[in-house]
């Protein structure tokens, strides 16, 4: 996954159920930006695991800002 605007990754969940996968992770993006910008962000996360891990039926992206 290489998603511009994103700093980092921590607390990556992945549950298999019924063949599915379900995602959880946290990126954190600076947190002086936009909530449109974040939010353009998460999207681009969920639809880049979406394609590479492949059947995943929930993606969940919680978005941290950065500290500085
Ligand atoms: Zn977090």
């Amino acid at each position: 996954m290489n998603v511009p605007g994103v700093e980092g990754v921590h607390d990556i969940k992945v549950r298999l159920s019924g063949g599915w996968y379900q995602m959880e992770i946290h990126v954190v993006v600076d947190g002086d930006m936009t909530v449109r910008d974040g939010h353009a962000i998460a999207k681009e996360v969920e639809q880049c695991l979406a394609r590479d891990v492949g059947n995943v039926n929930t993606i969940i992206v919680h978005v941290d800002p950065s500290e500085n």
